[in-house]
């Protein structure tokens, strides 16, 4: 299907769709053309007769949380400003942010509970209430939970990211009582978060505002994440300030806003930072003093580097970036710092060597001072809020998570690949006979799709909450549609940095459908749930069986949360107040509801600079530096580093050594994790002559697969397309458009082609969210190819994180 919407159209607003109410998906494309001027002029300011309201909310199109005003009209949405009050987004919403609307609007929309009639995967669904819903999840919870004897872990639940991810997750996990949970980490940021928290002590921001010297490998935020701070940083590259370098086997957006790109060979990022590393030490190009003070095993990091010869030289010969390339951006790097950074990066689920390669960039990152540190990787402040306490009940049975032991650490969010594989391949200690999913689309999120399938297929039981008819959705058998994020109003959340804050998304309109948001989803699930799981625990629960003993039945249900309801009784607005008033008083309250923001002094603070520049907190109220030590005054002079902005703070990092840690040891004897990050060649597989390395990444504007259907973002890209070398694509007798399969050891996909110069010739990429197999999405459906039908189920086993560009595929035209 053709989109119809022209792009200025689509940037003109998202107002015309509330106003013309669309009812069916292609209908509803020409609707729009047609009703367009009509439907603008409407929403001119003269026309408004009824009750206007600006309702602050915060946008879900990606996992930002940009703060916007919503302009309601007779209690219909008919607009989304952003909201200049919120230092995170400084008066910004991004395209996918505009067409939030169109997430209200959507007619695909899931619309009421359903039960599925058909064979699983049929999509044959009836409609039903919510306690036909409920009553039909809590029979067959009862069948399973006692065949399995109250092993609650018999359980399995995922989660995408998402501000009412902790009320669902704690549901199935401290008050359900199941270990086995997966969430959005292990394909996503697990091994920089694991990397620079166990170096740093924290994972921290990149102070990009103030930063002079940028190294960007492979994160993408031109187009993966198109927030201000990414707007400003570019508005200072090309001799205005600061120096972006990109490392990326593609020419990306974000490559075209640097001041240098170099093309690199995929998975071998750790060889670049390691010759970094040598070179700065060889040269003695680093501050001597940050490390003296605040490195532990700093001698023998050093020792380990320049023994095992990470020389420029031997990284060309892997990375393919030339020596002398890396010989002047480490010494560029230190000659800025400390206001240098080596970005941390985002989804880092690419290769066997990620959690090695993390922990080498923080090194990197330390040997220069900038952490802590103004335009360094400063960790902030962050504002507390007050306490919203849940009683959880323990139980016995409960067994620990199926895939603990397939990676080297494994945590409560899990390896997705290996907990899925533990599924099904037969080594699992116990079977998982039940699946919930929130907010999240497995089927197209999770490398190698057959396999999500088959793990589906096996239970008996998989209930998804969501908004849309995703292809997990459609593998179902109880469907409980949730309120979109315009519809609800979530938990209050506090955003730590150097400019705090806290922000509210409030319920900008009435829900349009049956639908509910997720607290209430796990009131009702709670309320029919309660007594009938008791019972299975009171026959299989020694612990419990004492316990009812000693204090008598109704006391023990009720102070040990056998009542799973009893933290979601209050409504979250209720909540939210008392998280918020509790602290910092009603006027606090007062101000979040009518702004969308507080923070203290936020009054004094906030001024408006120029037309669209505004000040949130004076510089000296900033929260750049936050960890304690005693300040150094004597200059420093033995390094290149500049002495103005030299980091002498000694610092106290919340590590085991209260240092960066440079080796750890413990790891190492523990778990067999290399202490300091080494190249192993045995990790690396360079791509065979001929063949391709797949990688994957986002578009601007398509956050995975989630907006996949949205009418104004498929204006501006219709599918994916496969980005193939132009001189390859013209041996292969390849052009614009061609369809090609692509092909891995798990199966095949056809793309059409978009042949260019901005990729190496063994490398292929393609956007991923596209190709949904659901054919309720009717936009989405069989739109442009799903990368995970090819993408190899790799993970590496220090955490258990997806490696998704390890896998090798050829390609033809057909
Ligand atoms: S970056 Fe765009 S999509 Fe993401 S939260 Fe902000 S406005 Fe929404």
């Amino acid at each position: 299907m053709k989109t119809e919407i022209s792009r200025r159209r689509f940037l003109q607003g998202s107002a015309a769709l509330t106003v013309v109410g669309v009812s069916g998906a292609a209908s509803a494309l020409i609707k729009i053309e047609e009703k367009s001027e009509i439907a603008n002029f409407a929403l001119t300011k003269t026309q408004i007769t009824g009750k206007l309201q600006k309702i602050p909310t915060l946008c879900e199109m990606c996992v930002n949380k940009c703060a916007a005003m919503a302009r309601v009209e007779d209690g219909k949405l008919t607009k989304l400003n952003p909201n200049p009050l919120f230092p995170k987004s400084r008066n910004m919403l991004c395209a996918r942010g505009n067409a939030g609307i169109q997430a209200l609007e959507d007619p695909d929309r899931l619309k009421y509970p359903l039960i599925r009639v058909g064979e699983r995967g049929e999509g044959k669904f009836k409609r039903v209430t919510w306690d036909e819903a409920y009553e039909h999840i809590k029979d067959k919870m009862v069948k399973i939970l006692d065949e399995e004897k109250d092993n609650r872990s018999t359980i399995g639940f995922c989660a995408g990211e998402g501000m009412a991810e902790h009320t669902y997750a704690s549901f199935m996990k401290d008050k359900i009582g199941s270990f086995n949970f997966v969430n959005h980490s292990s394909i996503c940021l697990a091994t920089t978060i694991a990397g620079y928290t166990l170096t740093l002590g924290g994972y921290g921001q990149a102070d990009l505002d103030n930063a002079e010297y940028v190294i960007m490998a492979g994160a993408n935020r031109a187009e993966a994440i198109v927030t201000p701070d990414t707007m400003d940083l570019f508005k200072r590259t090309k001799g205005r300030g600061t120096r972006l370098v990109v490392i990326d086997p593609r020419f990306t957006n974000t490559a075209a806003h640097a001041d240098t790109w170099l093309p690199i060979e995929v998975g071998t990022d750790l060889a670049f930072v390691l010759a970094l590393t040598y070179v700065a030490f060889m040269e003695g190009h680093y501050n001597k003093r940050f490390a003296q003070e605040n490195m532990s095993d700093f001698e023998a990091y050093k020792k380990h580097i320049i023994n095992n010869k990470y020389t420029p030289e031997w990284a060309e010969s892997i990375t393919g970036i030339k020596a002398e390339e890396i010989r002047k951006i480490s010494r560029d790097f230190m000659a800025h710092a400390p206001r240098s950074i080596y970005y941390q990066g985002r989804r880092t689920a690419w290769s066997h060597q990620d959690y090695q390669l993390r922990r080498a960039q923080a090194i990197f990152t330390a040997l220069g001072g900038g952490i802590d540190k103004k335009g360094g990787i400063v960790f902030g402040k962050k504002l507390p809020l007050g306490e919203h306490n849940i009683p959880s009940p323990s139980y016995d049975n409960a067994k620990e998570r199926i895939e603990k032991d397939k990676a080297a650490v494994v945590g409560s969010s899990g390896s997705w690949i290996a907990w899925r594989n533990t599924v099904i391949d037969g080594t699992a200690p116990y079977q998982i006979r039940a699946f919930f999913a929130y907010k999240q689309n497995p089927m197209l999120s999770v490398p190698n799709t057959k396999k999500t399938k088959q793990m589906l297929e096996k239970m008996d039981l998989v209930v998804v909450i969501d908004t849309m008819p995703s292809d997990t959705v459609m593998m179902a058998d109880v469907i409980l549609p949730e309120s979109v994020y315009l519809e609800r109003e979530d938990p209050v959340k506090t955003f730590g940095g150097s400019e705090p804050s806290i922000a509210l998304r409030k319920q900008v309109v009435e829900a349009k459908h049956d639908t509910k948001p997720v607290i209430e989803i796990m009131r009702g699930l709670g309320e029919k749930l309660s007594k009938p799981l008791f019972e299975i625990s009171k026959k299989y629960d020694e612990s419990l069986q004492g316990e009812i003993a000693d204090r008598g039945e109704a006391v023990v249900y009720k102070e040990e949360g056998y009542d799973l309801a009893d933290g979601y009784r209050h409504s979250q607005t209720a909540i939210n107040h008392h998280m918020v008033a509790s602290v910092y008083g009603e006027e606090a309250w007062d101000m979040l509801q009518e702004k969308g923001v507080f923070y203290p002094d936020m009054d004094k603070f906030f001024k408006k600079r120029s037309v669209n520049e505004y000040q949130y907190y004076p510089e000296h109220e900033k929260s750049y530096s936050v960890i304690t030590g005693d300040l150094i005054n004597e200059p420093y002079h033995d390094t290149c580093v500049d002495t103005e902005e030299i980091a002498v703070l000694k610092k106290d990092f919340r590590t085991a050594t209260k240092k960066v840690a440079c080796a750890l040891y413990n790891l190492k004897e523990k778990k067999g994790i290399d202490a300091m990050p080494a190249w192993r060649n045995e990790l690396y597989k360079p791509t065979p002559e001929g063949r391709f390395r797949f990688i994957t990444g986002r578009h601007g504007q398509f956050t995975q697969s989630g907006s996949s259907n949205n009418a104004l973002l498929l204006d501006l890209l219709s599918e994916n397309h496969l980005w193939i070398n132009k001189r390859v694509a013209d041996e292969k007798g390849i052009g614009l458009d061609d369809m090609v399969e692509v092909k891995s050891s798990i199966g095949a996909i056809h793309i059409k082609a978009y042949p260019t110069e901005k990729i190496g010739s063994n490398v292929v990429f393609f956007a991923h969210g596209f190709g949904a197999e659901s054919s309720e999405l009717t936009l989405a459906h069989h739109r442009g190819a799903n990368d995970n039908l090819i993408i190899e189920d790799h993970y590496e086993k220090a955490f258990g994180s997806a490696a998704m560009h390890e896998t090798i595929v050829d390609i033809r035209r057909v």
